[in-house]
C-alpha cells in the first residue's frame, strides 16, 4: 500500500512541474487502501483540493496500471501536524537534495522525448552513448533548428548515466556557460581549478557549442579539454545548431573533430509527431487538449516545439481564466494575429519588396538590366530567397525578375550560397531580410 503510492509520487516526480511536486505532492503519505482506493494523508484540505484540480487525471492513470481502471483516492487530512497552507503558484524550494544535479531539468528524459521520424535517429544515437559511454559513437554531435530537443535529448544522456549510477562523474554545460567561466577563472588565476573541473568525467555534455566560436582562447581550451578527455575514452555529447563545418569562425581542428564520431540531426517534427508532443505534455501537465485543437495548433506552429508548448499553456489559461473550455474556437481566438497564415505567406513579390527596401532600391530594380554592383547583389540575393523560400519553379522565378533565364536563377544561387560560407557582410544581410520578413 506503501509502495504503491511512493511508485506513483516516483512517476509524478517524473512528469509534473518539479516545485509543485516538491510543495504538494512530497508532503503526502498513503495511510490505507481498500479494494481499489488508495488513503492518503495531506498536511490539510488546501493540498487535496489543489491535487484533486490539477493531478487527478494523472494520478488515476498512473495508479490504474497497478490497481486496475476503478483505481481511486481519498484524501485524508493529517490532524496532527500544524496547518500548513500553500498558495499557488507553488514557492520555489532551493535548498532541497536532489538525487539530480541542479544542471538537470527533471523534464527532460528519454521517456518523455517522443520519438518520430524527424528525431529517431538522434533519440537512438543518444541513448546508445548513454548506456555505452565512451564507447562506440565519440563524439556524438548532435545538431538541428531552435526548440527541436537538442538540449532536452542531451540532459537526457546525462540524467540517464546518473539514474544508473548516482556516484558518475558528468558535466552539463552550455558553451556560453564555458565561456564566462574560462574568463572568471583566468581573471582569478585559477587556470588549474578551471581544468580540473573537466577531469575525471565519464561524460561532458556541452550544449550550444556554437558561442564558442570566434573566441580564441576558449577555443584552444576547448580542444586541450576535448582531447584529453576523448584519449582517455571519456564520452564527449556536443550539441549546436549547425553542422560542423557551417560554423563560422570555428576553428578547423575544432571542426574536424566534432565530425569525427557521430553526427546526428534533428528535423523539425512532422504534424504526427508535433500531435503526440501535445497529448504527451498535456497529460505530463495534467490536462486534455482535444484533437481538434491539438491538430490545429500543430499545424499552425511550424517547427519549434517550445513555441508548440508556449502556445499550448496560452490556449489553455485563456480557458481556464475565462471558465470556457478548451476547443478549437478558443484556441483560434488565443492564436489569432500571433500566427495568422497570411504572415507566414511569403511570396516572389514580398521577397523583392523586402530586399528593394532594406537596399533602399527603386522598385523596379531588381527586374532591370543594371549590372552595377549595388544592383546585382541584391538581386541575386533576392533569387537566393526565392529559391529558398517559396515553391516556385526556377523559370517563374526568372520570368518575375525582368524575364530571366532560370539558368541565372541557378547561377544567383549557387554565388550566394557559396558566398555566404565567407562573406559575413552578405550573411547579415540575408538574416536581417528574413526577419523583415518573419521567417
Ligand atoms: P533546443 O535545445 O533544440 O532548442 P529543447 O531541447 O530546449 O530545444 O526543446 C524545446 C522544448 O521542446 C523542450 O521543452 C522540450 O522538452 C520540447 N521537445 C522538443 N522535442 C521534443 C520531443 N521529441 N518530445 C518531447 N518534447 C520535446
Ligand atoms: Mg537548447
Amino acid at each position: 500500500m506503501h509502495s504503491f503510492w511512493e511508485d506513483c509520487k516516483r512517476e509524478l516526480e517524473k512528469r509534473i512541474d518539479p516545485h509543485n511536486f516538491i510543495s504538494y505532492i512530497k508532503p503526502t503519505s498513503a495511510i490505507g487502501i481498500r479494494e481499489s482506493e488508495l488513503t492518503v494523508m495531506v498536511p490539510s484540505a488546501f493540498f487535496a483540493d489543489w491535487i484533486e484540480k490539477n493531478y487527478m487525471a494523472i494520478i488515476r492513470e498512473i495508479l490504474g496500471v497497478k490497481l486496475g481502471p476503478d483505481a481511486r483516492v481519498k484524501f485524508v487530512v493529517d490532524a496532527q501536524k500544524p496547518k500548513v497552507e500553500v498558495r499557488a503558484p507553488a514557492p520555489v524550494v532551493r535548498h532541497k537534495k536532489k538525487t539530480l544535479p541542479t544542471q538537470f531539468k527533471p523534464q527532460y528524459a528519454f521517456e518523455s522525448f517522443v520519438v518520430g521520424k524527424s528525431n529517431e535517429f538522434a533519440y537512438a544515437s543518444a541513448l546508445a552513448c548513454a548506456k555505452n559511454p565512451g564507447s562506440k559513437y565519440n563524439p556524438l554531435y548532435l545538431y538541428g533548428g531552435v526548440g527541436l530537443g537538442k538540449t532536452h535529448l542531451i540532459q537526457s544522456i546525462g540524467r540517464y548515466i546518473l539514474e544508473q549510477n548516482p556516484e558518475a562523474r558528468v558535466l552539463y554545460i552550455s558553451s556560453d556557460q564555458w565561456v564566462n567561466q574560462l574568463i572568471s577563472r583566468i581573471q582569478k588565476g585559477q587556470m588549474d581549478e578551471f581544468r580540473n573541473t573537466f577531469r575525471n568525467l565519464v561524460v561532458l555534455l556541452v550544449d550550444d557549442i556554437q558561442f564558442i566560436a570566434g573566441k580564441e582562447r576558449t577555443q584552444e581550451e576547448f580542444f586541450h579539454t576535448f582531447n584529453e578527455l576523448f584519449h582517455d575514452g571519456k564520452q564527449i555529447v556536443i550539441s549546436s545548431d549547425q553542422f560542423p563545418k557551417d560554423i563560422k569562425k570555428l576553428e578547423e581542428r575544432l571542426k574536424s573533430r566534432f565530425a569525427s564520431g557521430l553526427i546526428a540531426d534533428l528535423q523539425p517534427a512532422d504534424l504526427e509527431t508535433k500531435i503526440a508532443i501535445i497529448n504527451q505534455k498535456s497529460k505530463m501537465n495534467g490536462y486534455v487538449i482535444p484533437r481538434d485543437v491539438a491538430e490545429f495548433l500543430a499545424a499552425t506552429i511550424k517547427s519549434n516545439i517550445r513555441e508548440l508548448e508556449g502556445c499550448m499553456a496560452r490556449v489553455v489559461a485563456v480557458a481556464s481564466l475565462t471558465g470556457r473550455p478548451i476547443d478549437l474556437a478558443i484556441a483560434k481566438e488565443t492564436m489569432e494575429g500571433v500566427y495568422s497564415d497570411e504572415k507566414k505567406h511569403v511570396d516572389i513579390p514580398r521577397i523583392q519588396k523586402a530586399v528593394t527596401e532594406y537596399f533602399s532600391l527603386k522598385p523596379n530594380d531588381l527586374k532591370s538590366k543594371g549590372r552595377s554592383r549595388n544592383l546585382v547583389v541584391p538581386r541575386q540575393l533576392a533569387m537566393y530567397l526565392c529559391r529558398e523560400i517559396t515553391d516556385d519553379s526556377l523559370p517563374q522565378i526568372g520570368k518575375l525578375f525582368g524575364g530571366r533565364d532560370h539558368s541565372t536563377v541557378i547561377h544567383s544561387h549557387q554565388k550566394v550560397k557559396k558566398d555566404l560560407e565567407s562573406n559575413t557582410k552578405l550573411y547579415k544581410d540575408l538574416t536581417a531580410i528574413k526577419k523583415m520578413l518573419e521567417l
